[in-house]
């Protein structure tokens, strides 16, 4: 085998806090500018609230309509949204999935009676929520869900999903993405953790900004280009109880340690949209934070785009959270404190009040000026004056063989393998397999929410072509070697004997377990542990002495414990989308090497939700840090050796700088990847540092025998962090480094 010796030379800038020299965040240039001035003055008072409004499609739509779209636009009711109540945006699709050619439809009756039956031709911006692929578009590529993005630790993946994520939401006609969710996964019982990309503030950051500069490219206004929108800023991931849209304890400082710097990065990348967390942090419900969403967003971030509520939320501060006294309140809160347009999103309660608000001189016109300002310089930006939205030959990059390439191979990129005791994977494709448990034969369990319906359960509407697991896994040895019985239900056992007869006459029993399909609230539980009827069939199962394949699909690490010593080999797939199926087939049979990591820890305890950069004080307790298994960990098939891990400068001034390499080495017989992780811990700070912290990442792959040399820079912002006055500082000292099992230490001067 050749043995090579490649440098690879690994600068990565961090922006919490400083502003690189690099940015693409969003300006409006002086042209722009010109464009907005001219046509607000053009503007009534009625036509500025309008744009501030968003609706749902639902409004605009009659409960009628095909099987299929089971709704149909209902012109008159389209007419007076735009024509009388000015509306500025629509968003959602109705239930399920519409086709290309509807979208079409839909889009082109929208432009037409804004540009044609308007006084100014303002068109309307339309926003859906494309997470995974264009998940509300029929046949588009779906891909897996952000957890698993960030399980490949692989840029180039978030990136090209977010290219092909626009293209074909594009060519859907739809200019607007309410995605990436930049919030961080800290909360494993979040039933949006997999929305996420995970609990690590570096990890998330990258992973968002590349997706972002993939979906936008260098101009937002190209034909397969959009706008993103970062959501939900910000701390909504960290509800103390774990259950959704529930007050997040999240002091100032840990709100600029930990949750801050994604969007700050996300804004660096150039999203020129922001929806604003529906929940409250430290007792403010956000959207009526002045604070957050003005002097930190718009005077210390700079942001310059425009901040969308989230659905029905500015209504929510008089009926849920009262804060207000009157629904006229809420929208006098919210829009001083700084949201821009709100996603009303049933009715026009929102135009009519604030339309009395500014009559009355309870909120200022130059108030209104500058929120519709910000939304029309996005308009202009994305080119929606220009008339580029529908553009029929963007179907031709919508659904392409090569999206679907990649699609697997990001699936593939994203599966952790966390157990393989014996090597007993890969399976040779001779065996005799007994395929059982809820998720094996289920699509939606593979995609998770927002999948051609909000919740994503509806199986029957999943694409008939696409592979479950166990079809995959048949496809790949022969039907005649596979059987195949369910066993339990997600919290019911159901087929017990048919299920161990199967299992005794199998070589090896691949057993999926997992969680259904779920979005938002309706995914809430009380309990990280696996359901009960699930951990009783693992056992029940493993008793009958054949190896165990566990395959968990999930959106959050549900706990296993008590059935990990059993079963002989473990992968976690989390939500690898519809490619998952022959993702996981292929890594079983060695078709594929698994690279995935862990982008969360996963806990072994219902009480041990420890992330990986705990504190020191954490560590006088053997429970703290005791995962199941620890961020940044999964299993290769290959075997990789670390050495000569080198500090080019062992004591650096508060300007400099430290490059650390490190060679990494495949000693095994087969191809792999492996993710170089460089964590850095600081020694001692006024403020109790973390145990380590990543740093930088690199994923790289070697033949067997090959070795290279990964490199990375780091600079005094890596090293900084947010002192006792709230502020951003760097204290100099004595800073560890370690990458795998290599340490070393530098010192910074002042
Ligand atoms: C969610 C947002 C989403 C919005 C529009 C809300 O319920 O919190 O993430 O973008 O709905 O669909």
């Amino acid at each position: 085998m050749k043995h090579s010796h490649y440098l690879l030379v690994v600068l990565s800038f961090f922006l919490f806090g400083f502003l690189p020299d690099k940015s693409d965040q969003f300006k409006v240039d002086p042209e722009t500018a010109a464009r907005v001035k001219e046509l607000l003055s053009k503007m009534t008072l009625e036509e500025k609230v309008g744009q501030m409004t968003q609706v749902t499609l639902e409004v605009v739509s009659k409960m009628e309509g095909t099987k299929d779209q089971m709704h149909e636009l209902d012109l008159d009711k389209l007419r007076e949204a735009i024509t009388k109540y000015h509306v500025g945006s629509i968003l959602n699709v109705f239930n399920v999935a519409h086709s290309l050619d509807y979208w079409h439809s839909i889009i082109t009756e929208i432009h037409n009676i804004s540009s044609s039956e308007t006084r100014l031709g303002i068109p309307v911006i339309y926003g859906i929520d494309a997470i995974h692929g264009a998940n509300y578009t029929k046949n588009a590529t779906l891909f897996p869900q952000a957890i698993n993005i960030a399980s490949t630790w692989n840029k180039d993946f978030a990136k090209e999903i977010g290219a092909i994520t626009s293209a074909e939401t594009k060519a859907s006609g739809i200019p607007w993405n309410f995605y990436p969710v930049m919030d961080i996964g800290r909360q494993p019982l979040w039933p949006r953790l997999w929305e996420t990309f995970g609990e690590d503030v570096h990890l998330a950051s990258e992973m968002g900004a590349a997706y972002i500069r993939g979906a936008q490219g260098e101009n937002i206004g190209d034909h397969n280009k959009l706008a993103t929108c970062l959501k939900h800023f910000v701390g909504y991931s960290f509800p103390l109880n774990g259950l959704d849209r529930t007050p997040a304890w999240i002091s100032e400082r840990m709100l600029r340690e930990y949750f801050l710097p994604t969007f700050e990065a996300g804004i660096r990348a150039g999203s020129p949209t922001i929806m604003v967390n529906s929940g409250e942090v430290d007792g403010i419900p956000t959207h009526s934070d002045h604070y957050l969403l003005t002097e930190v967003l718009r005077g210390e971030l700079k942001f310059e785009g425009f901040v969308v509520s989230d659905w029905e939320d500015i209504i929510r501060l008089y009926e849920r959270d009262r804060v207000a006294d009157s629904p006229k309140e809420a929208v006098r809160l919210s829009v001083m404190a700084g949201v821009d347009m709100s996603m009303v999103p049933m009715d026009f309660s929102f135009y009519h009040v604030l339309l009395e608000l500014v009559n009355e001189g309870s909120v200022p016109v130059k108030r209104i000026d500058e929120a519709v300002s910000r939304i029309l310089a996005v308009k202009f930006k994305l080119g929606l004056f220009d008339n580029t939205f529908i553009n029929d030959k963007l179907k031709s990059e919508f659904a392409t063989p090569k999206s679907n390439q990649t699609n697997l191979l990001a699936a593939t990129e994203s599966i952790i393998l966390t157990k393989n005791a014996n090597n007993l994977l890969p399976l040779s494709k001779k065996k005799k397999i007994f395929v059982t448990g809820p998720t094996a034969n289920m699509l939606s369990v593979m995609n998770g929410g927002w999948t051609i319906t909000w919740q994503g359960d509806e199986e029957l509407l999943y694409p008939q072509e696409e592979l479950t697991v166990l079809e995959a896994i048949a496809k790949k040895i022969g039907k005649e070697n596979v059987s195949y019985s369910q066993g339990t239900d997600f919290d019911n056992m159901k087929d017990l004997n048919k299920s161990l007869e199967e299992a005794r006459k199998a070589d090896v029993v691949i057993l999926c377990l997992g969680e259904p399909a779920y979005c938002e609230s309706p995914g809430n539980i009380s309990d990280l542990t696996l359901d009960e009827a699930q951990i009783n069939y693992a056992q029940k199962i493993a008793s009958v002495g054949k190896p165990v394949i566990l395959i968990m699909l999930q959106g959050r690490p549900r706990l296993i414990n008590k059935i990990v010593p059993e079963m002989n080999s473990i992968i976690i797939a989390f939500l690898p989308g519809m490619k998952g199926g022959e993702a996981i087939a292929d890594i079983i049979f060695g078709d594929a090497n698994p690279s995935g990591k862990l982008p969360v820890t996963y806990p072994r305890f219902p009480n041990g939700n420890t992330t990986y950069d705990y504190k020191p004080i954490e560590e006088f307790d053997v429970n703290y840090y005791y995962p199941q298994w620890p961020f940044g960990f999964g299993l290769s098939y290959t075997k990789f050796e670390y050495s000569n891990l080198v500090l080019d400068n062992k004591t650096i001034s508060s300007t400099g700088s430290v490059e650390i390499s490190v060679d990494l080495k495949n000693t095994g017989s087969i191809a792999g990847k492996e993710t170089v992780q460089l964590y850095i811990c600081d020694l001692y700070g006024s403020v109790s540092r973390p145990n380590k912290q990543l740093k930088g990442f690199e994923k790289i792959s070697l033949l067997p025998g090959e070795s290279k040399t990964v490199k990375f820079m780091i600079e005094a912002d890596h090293l900084s962090f947010i002192g006792r006055d709230n502020k951003r500082i760097v204290e100099p000292g004595e800073f560890n480094v370690m990458i795998d099992y290599l340490e070393d230490t530098f010192v910074m001067t002042k």
